[in-house]
């Protein structure tokens, strides 16, 4: 029989991915929060700031800007009304709860976010979804901080969390 016992790796990502349906923002949800041991010290998702209209009020608030890709550069649109959850949940914690503490994010940290949490207390960031396009830069830039950085790939997020594409 197998158990259904979760290991810490599964529990902390499943929380990120039920913080992570709070967000308001249609194109993108993400979730992540802060652990210090086994113990749970902050959660945060993207949204805009407390007391203004967020993106289902008011729309997206899209940017379009070039990256290269492997075909080239294509055009890609963001939406820049909400504050990243990596960004929210360095607003609502203590420096203190992040000394070693650990990141559990649904997706791996944008180069701003990653240059935040660098810089934040904490040693180690868990993500679930990558990100390809700023991971050369984020990656060498948390071997030098020395922070551990690592894709759980083997994951199924909790069924109803996740944003379904192509509508
Ligand atoms: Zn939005
Ligand atoms: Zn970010």
């Amino acid at each position: 029989m197998t158990s259904l016992r979760k290991d810490w790796d599964t529990y902390f990502m499943d929380i990120a991915f039920m913080v992570s349906t709070r967000s308001r923002c249609p194109r993108r949800h993400v979730g992540t929060v802060l652990v210090q041991g086994k113990k749970l010290l902050g959660t945060a998702y993207n949204g805009a700031p407390m007391g203004v209209h967020d993106c289902s009020e008011a729309g997206c608030m899209i940017v379009e800007e070039f990256v290269a890709s492997d075909t080239g550069m294509i055009k890609k649109e963001r939406c820049i009304r909400t504050i990243h959850a990596e960004q929210n949940l360095l607003l609502f914690t203590d420096r203190v709860d992040r000394e070693g503490s650990v990141v559990y994010v649904t997706d791996q940290p944008c180069w701003t976010c990653a240059n935040m949490l660098a810089n934040s207390g904490i040693v180690e960031i868990v993500y679930h979804r990558p990100y390809q396009k700023d991971f050369d830069k984020v990656n060498e830039l948390m071997q030098q901080r020395g922070i551990l950085f690592r894709r759980i790939g083997n994951y199924v997020p909790p069924s109803d969390t996740e944003v379904q594409d192509g509508s």
